[in-house]
């Protein structure tokens, strides 16, 4: 009984409350029937009417509890809800706009877990890539503007790029990130993982820099495009706690504050990779431990107590090692909370330290186009046997409950999400005709969950994006093909539109305009 008449009155209340809204608006008095006020009651509250209705496609979620929909309800930006053209469209009225898919696929807006942005925007207009369409052009127009032989780039060997790019003003730098975003978003992207200015060598306070000249400009003139995730050199790590603790880690719904950084080793492509046995090449050289061990223990602890997020930079098996040792003693230490260390690349892991990702919950952000340059390369430096046994187990690491992370490291790669979800899937090195390491292939699901809600979950920023879920803002990508089948096994589609909080952010079509 008391439950009936809690119903009844609610539903008085509400049908008052709804009917007493023409009276407020004379004008429009008269444009409200009888079967409006009912299908207002049924979507309970105006907060619940769709301003824009996306459908008839083939939307995946990245959500395991409703994987597959073809309608999507919006409103300001954010997901209302997600199915049947029916059920969403209930959500909708007269003035809703819709977004008609024609059975295209929509994803949701990938997120880059590496990127150094302002650097990766720099670098195009610097060494002009304009025009340069192959990585090996790319390469060959880096080495020329270092005017050193540098193999191939991952963050230490950046440092060698650096020196020609940290007197970009703060014009310069702020173009930069517009570039950089307007690229991204071509790709797809509508999230990035920021490690910016910082590399072995390189000054600590660029990221600040870059964060006060930079984003809080782009931020408060509504010049931001993408949503970033800010990781901070972990040597500064008290800077950002008292930050934190002034403005919280949600700056704006653009700008998060991620956590910090540091690193353990160097690179394969210049032989400081950390690894248990000396390079093939080098044989009395194993690598490089690029800082002091107690000295990263005690920063990781501070940064942990305080609540930051670590990330640890490590490529060789080594290295791998004494990461995962030292975040195990922080946590067998500590009370056990959500953690989510991660470690950026782990690209060389020994026999036995996959299934140490998933017991300790750890988060692998890997980057999966860097093993199309590294397949000859680790071959060359580790030989054949010791490279597959250990590269890239990015199959491996998922059926060990490892979250993976994907992400392009960009500008050391391009950013392309949807190449590197094939190169994940393929495995096929170019020159190659079969796949490095196929048992590492993975399927397409798991590829795209790695660049959408795993990598969300990766950053903290699974409750904001990452799947199309209702409550999540509006960030999606439209691709080029209608059938899954085909996405599934050649992954040949491009990128035909980027939403961001469900309005249009790029389109392939060149008289479509943003809004
Ligand atoms: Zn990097």
């Amino acid at each position: 009984m008391n439950a009936f008449w809690v119903t009844l009155s609610a539903s008085v209340i509400l049908i008052l409350s709804i009917a007493s809204l023409p009276l407020l608006n004379n004008n429009n008095a008269n444009h409200f029937t009888f079967a409006d006020l009912l299908s207002w009651r049924s979507c309970s509250f105006l907060n619940e009417v769709a301003d824009l209705l996306v459908t008839n496609g083939t939307i995946y979620t990245s959500d395991d509890t409703l994987p597959f929909a073809d309608s999507m309800a919006i409103r300001n930006g954010r997901i209302l809800r997600v199915g049947s053209y029916s059920f969403t469209k209930a959500l909708t009225r007269p003035w809703t706009k819709e977004l008609n898919l024609d059975g295209k696929i929509v994803v949701p807006g990938f997120i880059d877990s590496h990127v150094h942005f302002i650097p990766g925007g720099l670098q195009m207009a610097r060494v002009e890539l304009r025009g340069v369409n192959t990585k090996d052009l790319f390469v060959d127009k880096i080495r020329k503007a270092v005017a050193k032989p540098t193999g191939l780039l991952i963050d230490s060997a950046m440092k060698l790029v650096l020196p020609h790019i940290p007197d970009a003003s703060v014009d310069e730098r702020r173009e930069a990130l517009l570039r950089a975003s307007d690229h991204a978003l071509k790709r797809g992207v509508t999230t990035v993982v920021d490690f910016g200015r910082y590399f072995p060598g390189s000054l600590p306070e660029y990221p600040w820099q870059d964060f006060s000249d930079v984003y809080k400009w782009a931020d408060l003139s509504g010049n931001m495009m993408t949503r970033v995730c800010l990781f901070f050199p972990m040597e500064t790590w008290p800077r950002l706690v008292d930050l934190m603790s002034k403005s919280g880690r949600v700056l704006s719904q653009w700008i998060y504050l991620g956590g910090v950084k540091a690193f353990a080793d160097g690179s394969l492509g210049s032989n400081s990779a950390l690894f248990h046995e000396p390079y093939a090449d080098d044989p009395n050289n194993y690598g490089l431990q690029v800082v002091d061990l107690d000295g990263l223990y005690n920063m990781t602890l501070s940064s942990d107590k305080s609540g930051l997020q670590v990330s640890i930079h490590a490529i060789g098996d080594r290295a791998n090692e004494l990461v995962l040792d030292m975040y195990a003693s922080l946590v067998s230490e500590k009370r056990n909370r959500d953690r989510r260390f991660r470690i950026e690349h782990a690209q060389h892991l020994a026999p036995g330290t996959v299934a140490r990702f998933g017991e300790q919950s750890l988060i692998a952000s890997v980057q999966p186009d860097h093993l199309l340059d590294d397949a000859d390369s680790a071959t060359k430096k580790l030989g054949s046997e010791r490279a597959e046994r250990g590269a890239y187990l990015f199959k491996s690491l998922l059926t060990n409950n490892a979250q993976l992370a994907f992400g392009s490291d960009w500008p050391v790669v391009d950013i392309n999400p949807l190449k590197s979800i094939r190169t994940s899937m393929k495995r096929i090195p170019p020159h190659w005709e079969k796949a490095w390491i196929p048992s590492e292939c993975l399927c397409l699901k798991d590829a795209l969950k790695a660049y959408t809600i795993s990598a969300a979950h990766a950053c903290f920023l699974d409750k904001y994006v990452g799947s199309l879920s209702p409550g999540k803002y509006a960030d999606f990508v439209v691709l080029s093909t209608s059938s899954w089948e085909d996405l599934a096994t050649e992954v040949s589609a491009d990128v035909e539109a980027t939403y961001v909080g469900g309005s249009m952010a790029y389109s392939i079509k060149p008289d479509v305009k943003r809004e």
